[in-house]
């Protein structure tokens, strides 16, 4: 009887992949895709592909979704050839490599480090002030000094090529992100495990070059990454300081709440961000953001502000690098 389950339910999602697949071979492909199996995990833009693989050692294994976005961010933050994350992420405009991240899990737990220097693992010390202070968030020399309490290694993140260019941003240190060149991007990452819980991290150095002491949205619970166990997650990219303006991924989780499929939350924040921007006499084609999504139906979407963002994917029937929607 059992075999006869298994038989029927692994014919059901061959059935169900089956007919996805054209919808999922197509240029523009992205609409919410129903996910027949969780575990599933969602990650911003190229990196993701290799986060998610991480990640997924441990929901295939029936682990927490928590452990697994931990561990998928950790890997990129680890990687000196990620340049805007971690360990050789590009330094602010007097040359210190300068931290954000967060992380949450599925009871709103929440921990968060802002302008951490030294420490490669930002975001194992966002969850480390999670499970072991009353607090939810530490900054700078505190978060630093946190840290080392906690057994840190200090250590130069500063690595030889981000120098060297710093040393010739320096020449013109003119501060001008351009939307969709690699100066910038956060790897954020949600995922839902085996057993229906939903967490969420998210990590980053921050703008290139930005002034110091500049802190964007991604250790910001609510603008960068938010978790509601109950209804979705939702992880952000691109303009911080945008993104902030809108509190983003809170948004768009409450836009799923009141019923919209994740793609179409992700869009409807993207929309209020272009209109705040023009309400300002900004320029919206500055500015990049891109939102992904999951909600507890596993569901899942994406939407961009301009063309260029990516999104990686993993589940028990896809792996794949998905171009995000947009709307300008
Ligand atoms: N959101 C990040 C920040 O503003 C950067 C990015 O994801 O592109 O610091």
């Amino acid at each position: 009887m059992q075999k006869r389950r298994n038989f029927i339910g692994t014919s059901l999602s061959l059935l169900t992949a089956w007919i996805l697949k054209p919808a999922l071979g197509e240029a523009k492909p992205f609409v919410d895709v129903k996910i027949v199996d969780s575990p599933l995990v969602l990650s911003t833009w190229k990196f993701g592909l290799k986060a998610n693989e991480e990640a997924w050692k441990t929901l295939a294994d029936n682990g927490r979704s928590l452990d697994a976005v931990e561990q998928g961010v950790r890997l990129v933050e680890a990687d000196p050839n990620e340049r805007s994350v971690g360990y050789g992420g590009r330094p602010d405009r007097d040359g210190k490599v300068t931290l954000d991240a967060c992380i949450m899990d599925e009871n709103a737990n929440i921990g968060s480090v802002a302008g951490l220097e030294h420490i490669m693992h930002a975001v194992s010390v966002a969850r480390a002030v999670m499970e072991k202070t009353p607090h939810v968030m530490f900054v700078g020399d505190g978060a630093l000094q946190f840290a080392l309490e906690q057994g840190f290694k200090k250590q130069n993140l500063l690595t030889k090529e981000s120098e060297k260019e710093w040393k010739e941003w320096l020449k013109t240190a003119q501060y001008k992100p351009v939307v969709n060149i690699e100066n910038h991007d956060t790897i954020g990452m949600i995922a839902l495990d085996a057993k229906g819980n939903l967490s969420g991290a998210c990590t980053t150095s921050g703008m290139a070059f930005k002034m110091h002491g500049r802190v964007g949205d991604s250790p910001i619970i609510g603008a960068g990454l938010f978790v509601d166990n109950e209804v979705g997650a939702v992880t952000a990219t691109g303009h911080g300081e945008e993104i902030i303006r809108v509190v983003g991924a809170h948004l768009v989780v409450e836009l799923m709440r009141a019923g919209k499929k994740p793609s179409d939350a992700c869009k409807q924040a993207v929309v209020q961000i272009k209109r705040k921007l023009e309400l300002r006499n900004k320029n919206p084609r500055d500015v990049q953001i891109g939102f992904i999504a999951i909600n507890k139906q596993g569901q899942y979407g994406a939407f961009a502000l301009q063309q260029g963002f990516n999104f990686a994917v993993k589940s028990k029937t896809e792996t794949r690098l998905v171009e995000a929607n947009y709307l300008l």
